[in-house]
């Protein structure tokens, strides 16, 4: 694709990217066919090239619109198009270039503005995260439907987490909403690494990776929580006694396999960022599968694989054949890399075309009678279940509770 940047951004770091990129597509058109927002709207600008000309129209000076902004909103930011691409198309970072660039430009209303500082400043904090939701379970009954569905009855305890007692040891990200929505995650986790020789532990202070803010649009909010992040890890990291960063969440795996790219021009971080980078691995690539305990017959299982661990990490098959070696049986999904509708926010901002998505990835996922739903990522847990009549769980607790113990460290 021809390109001719714009004064403003031609000699930068991000007009240098965005060239490169927009330079790649050759208007083939391939990666409509496998993007969500196509497949549902059925608009080109709907689509990954109409989005990518509309960014490539803001970086060579046209002003943009609300409506240039809507198309970008309405986008998952799920990357399968960078998927089905035959030209290596870095869409995601694209997209990001000229989101930062349209949200500068174009002003919000007074409600989306509100709706989305709201989310900004309490999802990345624990605390605030874990008082609003406990606020929001005791008035269920009184709030509407559509609010009442994303909030379960039922609350788990984590169980136990075994001492570390093992000379290989990994660092795990304990995240933001994670810790108050489902404690027991990682708690599985490491139990199911210590059966393996592997201890797991958290740092403290450790919270938001920042995905949420960064994918918000606020892109400079979400580096400090990286920065915030990097700092409460690096004095493990510098001691040189952890083997990996070890990721439930795979969203928050792609952002932080990233930092040493968004981080890549701040002096203080750049070399800290790449290494963390360098360290960081989704569980599914820590659980040795030979050291997976196996039951007879623990049931069916149908796996979502969240955009993030497939598209994003371009990690595929790993969870299947970990819970097939554990004796789980994987019943077949249709359609496996569309996007359930969950990507952070997006069920809140954008809840039509969510629960479409969510209604298409449930039918997928049902269609082969499973016992339950297995995904690796927390925003898809949550947004599946609100809608499902079948138990979603994190892939990890059925690993652990196919060993026989879902609270106990075994031995
Ligand atoms: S990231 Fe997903 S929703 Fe966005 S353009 Fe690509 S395929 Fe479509
Ligand atoms: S598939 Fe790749 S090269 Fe073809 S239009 Fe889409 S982004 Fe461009």
């Amino acid at each position: 694709m021809q390109t001719s940047l714009a004064d403003f951004i031609r000699d930068t770091p991000e007009g240098r990217e965005a060239d490169a990129i927009l330079r790649k597509c050759v208007h083939c058109g391939f990666c409509n066919a496998t993007c969500p927002t196509y497949q549902l709207l059925g608009d080109e600008l709907d689509g990954p090239r109409g989005r990518i000309y509309l960014v490539k129209q803001v970086l060579e000076g046209v002003a943009p619109t609300a409506k240039t902004r809507l198309h970008l909103d309405r986008c998952l930011t799920c990357r399968a198009c960078e998927t089905t691409c035959p030209s290596g198309v870095q869409y995601g970072r694209l997209a990001d270039i000229g989101r930062a660039i349209v949200e500068e430009k174009v002003g919000r209303g007074p409600w989306e503005g509100l709706q989305r500082a709201v989310l900004s400043a309490v999802l990345p904090r624990t605390g605030w995260f874990s008082f609003f939701w406990g606020f929001g379970r005791f008035f269920k009954p009184f709030l509407p439907k559509s609010l009442e569905q994303k909030i379960p009855s039922e609350t788990h305890e984590a169980g136990t987490w075994p001492a570390p007692r093992h000379a290989r040891k990994m660092l795990v990200l304990a995240g933001c909403v994670q810790p108050a929505l489902a404690p027991e995650i990682n708690a599985a986790a490491a139990r199911v690494l210590d059966r393996a020789g592997i201890s797991l532990i958290e740092a403290p202070g450790a919270g938001c990776c920042g995905a949420l803010r960064f994918h918000l649009n606020e892109q400079e909010a979400g580096r400090r929580d990286m920065r915030t992040l990097i700092d409460a890890w690096w004095p493990m990291v510098e001691r040189g006694e952890l083997e990996a960063i070890v990721m439930t969440a795979s969203g928050c795996g792609t952002t932080v396999r990233e930092y040493g790219h968004l981080l890549a021009g701040d002096p203080a971080y750049a070399d800290k960022a790449k290494r963390i980078s360098a360290m960081t691995r989704d569980l599914c690539e820590v659980v040795p599968a030979e050291k997976v305990m196996k039951k007879n017959n623990p049931g069916r299982v149908a796996f979502q694989s969240p955009c993030s661990l497939q598209h994003g990490q371009q990690l595929r098959g790993r969870v299947e054949a970990l819970l097939a070696s554990a004796g789980y049986s994987l019943s077949p999904v249709a359609e496996s890399h569309l996007c359930c509708g969950s990507s952070g926010t997006y069920s809140i901002l954008q809840p039509e075309l969510s629960e479409q998505l969510r209604a298409r990835k449930l039918a997928a996922l049902g269609a082969g009678e499973p016992d339950v739903v297995a995904t690796a990522n927390i925003g898809c847990l949550m947004h599946l279940q609100a809608g499902a009549d079948k138990p979603v769980r994190h892939w990890i607790q059925l690993l652990d509770e196919a060993s026989g113990s879902a609270d106990n460290p075994g031995s």
